[in-house]
């Protein structure tokens, strides 16, 4: 890695916190957003006993273990989920900062990462990924594409284009083979927003390991929970993983991969 003018441990504390700051906006929004509440107004509140919840007990993570879960007004049980999305955005930041570096393409990543974390809890939750961060979030990555991204619009179109497209054309197959919706609209959506940020190659490699990481939690949760074949398994966030491994391994791969065959 380069010299950077902002770098080290310091950087890195600063960056996480950013992380978390955003992770707690993400749990509003995992909240919200299913619900069709806006995510501006009101305040956070407890969904139980609707108290407001000031400041100090909204730090990230670290409120959470100081109340012990509860909360301060009548005692009931926070979610677990608030601390678990604020963590894991923490850690999203410093991995992509750490991979990527100060660069223009940094608050592009973050803003596609973050949204896919936002739709891996809602997906979870609910089994939809909401058309109100997929669709604008396509059109961001082409936007992204004119100022921050490496590639021009041309680029983002045909991978937003490839990414859903390859997605929809498996969900044809394997509505044929298997006889049922096999592949959601959302999913769709979801992956043209990917390729338009990402290109079409780490897209299809995102499918590919969305692919393999679905099928093998599949199939040890039907041999260890007897889980029906036919229960809905959410592929969002198969996808969101997919496309973190693709984007931090991808080009190493691909270039193994062309070398390999093309080379
Ligand atoms: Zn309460």
């Amino acid at each position: 890695m380069s010299p950077e003018p902002f770098a080290g441990p310091f950087a890195g504390a600063v960056v996480a916190l950013v992380g978390a700051i955003f992770g707690s906006f993400a749990n509003v929004c995992i909240h919200r957003l299913p619900r069709r509440l806006s995510v501006v107004r009101p305040g956070s509140h407890c969904p139980h006993c609707g108290a407001a919840v000031r400041w100090f007990d909204n730090l990230p993570v670290l409120s959470y273990l100081l109340l012990r879960g509860r909360c301060r007004s009548c005692g009931s049980r926070i979610s677990p989920r608030y601390p678990l999305v604020e963590a894991l955005s923490a850690l999203l930041f410093l991995l992509l900062w750490w991979e990527i570096g100060w660069s223009r393409e940094l608050p592009a990543y973050l803003a596609l990462f973050e949204a896919l974390l936002i739709i891996s809890f809602i997906d979870l939750e609910h089994q939809i990924i909401p058309d109100v961060i997929s669709l604008p979030g396509t059109l961001a990555g082409v936007l992204a594409s004119l100022f921050l991204l490496p590639h021009g619009p041309l680029w983002a179109v045909f991978g937003g284009l490839v990414g859903g497209g390859v997605l929809y054309a498996v969900g044809v197959l394997g509505g044929v083979l298997l006889k049922q919706e096999a592949m959601g609209g959302g999913d769709i959506k979801l992956m043209a927003m990917v390729g338009a940020f990402l290109g079409w190659k780490i897209a299809l490699l995102t499918i590919i390991f969305a692919a393999f990481l679905g099928s093998l939690t599949g199939g040890a949760m039907l041999l260890l929970l007897r889980h029906s074949r036919r229960t809905p398994i959410p592929f969002g966030p198969y996808l969101a993983l997919g496309a973190l491994l693709a984007l931090l391994a991808g080009n190493t791969l691909l270039a193994w991969y062309f070398d390999l065959f093309l080379g």
